[in-house]
Parts: C-alpha cells; sequence; structure tokens
C-alpha cells in the first residue's frame, strides 16, 4: 500500500438513493416498471444497497405512490438490500407487507428544520419512530437512521457539530445500526466536514457512520474524500445524479453514483461495481427522465460513446 492511501479505507459500500431520495424530488413521473428496471440495472452492476421507495402517503410524495408494486415485482438478488424510507408506523407496516429487507427513519440536526419540515421538536421526531424501532427489532429487521442538516441548514445557517453528534447518538442508542449524516443544504467543505465527523465520531463509532453529499455548492467529492480520511466507509449517492435541490432551484442535488465510483476507483478502492453498467443504468434512467445525467463522469464517457 502506498503511504498516499494509509488513511483510505481499503473497500467502501455504496448506499444507492437514486430510486428513492432521487426520484422523489423528480418532477417527471416514473412509472413503477421503469423504477424496477432501474433497480435492476443497479443491482446488475454490483451496487449492494437500494434504497428502493418511500411508504408515503401519495399527497406528499407523488412520486413514491407506486413503492408497493416496485417492491412486489423487482427480481431479488440474494446479495442486495432493498430498502424503504418509512416517516410513520403505517408506512412501516406497508414496507414490512412487500417484504423491505431494511427501513429508515430520519431527523434533523436543526431545530428549525424539524419544526418547519415535520412540525415538531428534533427529539419528538425521533421518540415518533420508537414503535417503528421496537416492531423491527422483534422482526429482526435493521433500521438505517438518517441526520439532515449535518453541517447548515437552510434556515439556521451554520450547525454546531455537537448538535450533530448529539442527534446521531440518539437514534444509535434508539437502535440504529447506521446513521447516515447528510449535508442538505450542500455547503459543507472538508473544513466543517471533518470537524463535524471528529464530533460525531466521538460519540459514535465510525464504522457505524455513512456520509450523504448533496452537491449543490460543487463540494461534494472533496467531502466524500475528507470523510474517507476520516474512516468512514459508507456512502450515500443517487445514479446520475437524481433528484434536484429543494432550496436551490435548478440546483444540483445528490452526489452523482457514477462520480463517486469514479473517484474509489481512481484510489484503488474497492467496490466491486461494474463502471459500464453503471453509466448504462444512469443513461436509462436520464432518458425516462428527458434530461441528462447530472454527473460530469457520466457526460464525459457519453461523449465518447
Ligand atoms: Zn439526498
Amino acid at each position: 500500500m502506498s503511504s498516499q492511501n494509509m488513511l483510505l479505507p481499503q473497500q467502501v459500500k455504496i448506499v444507492e438513493v437514486g430510486p428513492r431520495d432521487g426520484l422523489q424530488n423528480e418532477a417527471t413521473p416514473i412509472s413503477a416498471a421503469d423504477k424496477v428496471q432501474l433497480i435492476e440495472r443497479l443491482a446488475d452492476a454490483g451496487i449492494s444497497y437500494i434504497e428502493s421507495g418511500s411508504f408515503v402517503s401519495p399527497k406528499w410524495v407523488p412520486q413514491m405512490a407506486t413503492s408497493t408494486e416496485v417492491f412486489q415485482t423487482i427480481k431479488r438478488k440474494a446479495e442486495v438490500t432493498y430498502a424503504a424510507l418509512t416517516p410513520n408506523m403505517k408506512g412501516y407496516e406497508a414496507a414490512i407487507a412487500v417484504n423491505a429487507d431494511e427501513v429508515a427513519i430520519f431527523a434533523a440536526a436543526s431545530e428549525s428544520f424539524s419544526q418547519k419540515n415535520i412540525n415538531c421538536s428534533i427529539e419528538e421526531s425521533i421518540e415518533r419512530f420508537s414503535p417503528i424501532i421496537a416492531d423491527a427489532k422483534k422482526q429482526n429487521i435493521k433500521v438505517r437512521g438518517y441526520v439532515s442538516c449535518v453541517v447548515g441548514c437552510p434556515y439556521e445557517g451554520d450547525i454546531p457539530a455537537e448538535q450533530v453528534a448529539m442527534v446521531a447518538e440518539k437514534l444509535i442508542k434508539m437502535g440504529c445500526y447506521e446513521v447516515s449524516l447528510g449535508d442538505t443544504v450542500g455547503v459543507g467543505t472538508p473544513a466543517s466536514v471533518t470537524k463535524m465527523l471528529q464530533a460525531v465520531s466521538s460519540r459514535v463509532p465510525v464504522a457505524q457512520l455513512a456520509v450523504h453529499f448533496h452537491d449543490t455548492y460543487g463540494q461534494a467529492l472533496t467531502n466524500i474524500y475528507a470523510a474517507l480520511q476520516c474512516g468512514v466507509k459508507v456512502v450515500d449517492s443517487a445514479i446520475a445524479g437524481l433528484g434536484g435541490c429543494p432550496y436551490a432551484k435548478g440546483a444540483s442535488g445528490n452526489v452523482a453514483t457514477e462520480d463517486v465510483v469514479y473517484l474509489l476507483n481512481g484510489l484503488n478502492i474497492k467496490t466491486d461495481i461494474n463502471f459500464e453498467k453503471l453509466l448504462q443504468a444512469g443513461w436509462f434512467i436520464s432518458e425516462k427522465l428527458g434530461k441528462a445525467p447530472i454527473s460530469k463522469v457520466s457526460t464525459a464517457y457519453l461523449a465518447q460513446q
């Protein structure tokens, strides 16, 4: 191993959030059949964890109305985890009914964001998930936690690293096996991200942390590199950079999986992902959405076709 790579992990797991976090922020309706095809293509490319839908009222998120059909239709691979976001008990029950392998819950690190988005305090929002966690434990279903606004908040600005650490620790203590730290606004830089990760990992083992970056300010890849140097081995990303940014119209949201995998390949970090098949999955869904992939790597490869 070269000295340059001493601080980097040898292997990274990609958590693909495109079919859920990505598509739910895309206005063009995508059919259940096309979502199924996207998920199967991603699994075929070697992605081992796919957040495949959300069980939420279709009134709130019309794009996710087909999640039941999607989960019932995908041809599953034994080695792939097909997870669902479950905002409440009703959603959790619907996810269990279609055999979601894992479920995910969420909280904000910002009090104002929590109040404005889900009308309750951070504390109350986490408390609301305890019946889900209790039942999931009984049924042996793993629960993943998301924390949003881990660096900045659209209402409050900077978020203290210590506050993020407290929220992450609470989710782990409640029973989440992993917490994904989300820079929802995409304002972080390696300095603020490293500071935040140091604070969180003083309370939660880094092996239980994942990072979720948005590229709104063009910092996602460099923030991922900083997170890898802090020992993080799980990275959330969305194929073709699906999903815009609800706080800045026209801006990019989720970092593109293609860009992350290109970075990891270049660093000689193992992912077990077939890059060519990954690119094709991105082109498939971008065509269905009638737009170009928000991935510089994908755009560069497309130009060579
Ligand atoms: Zn996201």
